[in-house]
């Protein structure tokens, strides 16, 4: 196993050095683009251990699935590789519904319930995911706002499934989630929610099917899992249909899999269910209570730091900063300081450890959620000498 410390003290980790590849310090949250997640030691330890035995993939499938539907007290549940994967392959449930002569056809979904709907008011950058399973995403009402009577129209034969992502439920005039599964639901049509980051409070996350989604998403990314994990979990006939399409039994089964390019390690498997099982169990008041103390760290470090003001703020999973709970120091340079937050921003990534903030306006932001404890110091002193 590494040692955390050991990455810590070493400018340029070995791994990356060999490559030619800068280590990062991401002081931006969990990005997909910047690796996503860090693992705690105890599940890269699972990852470890799960290394050095080979595993009928089949039963482990099954058992992490109850082991998560368990812990979500929900009927069913799938490990996939990430929500994207999770989307495309729920989506390849609803449409083929276990019926193996549509399943081998996939993603060829002629003459099959194959239209996905989606209020227009719930746009958003995964909403394509669904075309992989060779769906088609309907689109219905207008930016601003859906009326029910639009949904109930939109339903026919046709209608694979309502796709609707969680963290724009009502948003834009949209209609909510309860309201949507009850019209679904009265014409035999599935809800599927994209609840990739809604984990925190942990109790969300088995909202989702209480209020009538039929199968819901999470990315694993934001639980403390690998970045390239996730789950789908609802109803027990949709994640059996799931089961049917994903990548198990491509080679050892009947018929060939439409899943097979979203097959996984079964060390990504196992950390994501860890993953789930510590983040169900985390003090998170002490997770809080730790990000506060690595922003004051900051803020120390920076006290005095020309032309700029100093602010423990919180930038949500929707890219907004709120006062509240802090996970961040918002450093705002006044237009006499004779920097912007861009260009320091751009200094500090160019450098050996990059260091990668985010900008919102005149302001930089440091998001320590993904800064390890004990790198303040030296973000603090690479600021300063990025402002000059
Ligand atoms: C990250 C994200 C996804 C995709 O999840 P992956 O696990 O990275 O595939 C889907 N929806 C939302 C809202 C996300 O933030």
């Amino acid at each position: 196993m590494l040692d955390q410390r050991e990455i810590a003290s070493s400018p340029t980790p070995a791994v990356f050095a060999d490559l030619g590849v800068r280590p990062v310090i991401n002081c931006s949250g969990i990005y997909t683009d910047l690796g996503g997640s860090r693992l705690s030691p105890t599940v890269w330890a699972a990852m470890t251990e799960a290394n050095d035995w080979f595993v009928d993939m089949v039963e482990l499938l099954e058992r992490s699935g109850a082991r998560i539907a368990d812990l979500l007290a929900v009927e069913a549940a799938r490990v996939t590789p990430g929500a994207s994967a999770a989307i495309a392959l729920g989506v390849a449930a609803c449409v083929a519904r276990g019926d193996r002569a549509r399943m081998e056809r996939l993603p060829e979904t002629a003459g099959m319930p194959n239209e996905v709907l989606l209020q227009r008011g719930h746009r958003y950058k995964y909403a394509r995911l669904p075309l992989l399973a060779g769906a088609r995403v309907v689109e219905i009402g207008e930016p601003d706002g859906t009326e029910p009577l639009e949904i109930t129209r939109a339903i026919g034969p046709q209608t694979a499934a309502v796709f609707l992502p969680a963290h724009l439920d009502g948003h834009n005039g949209t209609v909510p989630l309860v309201e949507v599964a009850a019209i679904a639901h009265e014409r035999g049509v599935p809800v599927f929610v994209d609840a990739a980051y809604m984990n925190y409070p942990v109790a969300v996350m088995g909202s989702f099917t209480a209020a009538g989604a039929d199968l819901v998403c999470f990315s694993a990314k934001y639980f403390g899992g690998p970045n390239g994990g996730g789950f789908i979990a609802g109803r027990r006939d949709l994640i059996e249909a799931v089961a049917a399409v994903d990548f198990t039994r491509h080679e050892s089964g009947p018929y060939r899999r439409f899943g097979r390019a979203f097959k996984m390690d079964r060390q990504l498997v196992v950390a994501t269910v860890l993953a789930l099982e510590e983040w169900l169990a985390m003090d998170h008041a002490a997770r809080w209570a730790g990000y506060r103390r690595q922003v004051e760290t900051l803020r120390e470090g920076l006290a005095g730091l020309p032309g700029a003001t100093l602010t423990p703020r919180c930038f949500t999973m929707d890219e907004r900063l709120v006062p509240d709970p802090v996970n961040c120091l918002v450093v705002a340079f006044s237009p006499e300081s004779g920097t912007s937050a861009h260009e320091v921003s751009e200094r500090l990534a160019a450098g050996n450890p990059s260091i990668r903030c985010v900008v919102e306006g005149d302001a930089l932001v440091i998001v320590v959620e993904t800064v390890r404890e004990g790198d303040e110091p030296l973000i603090a002193a690479r600021v300063r000498e990025a402002v000059g």
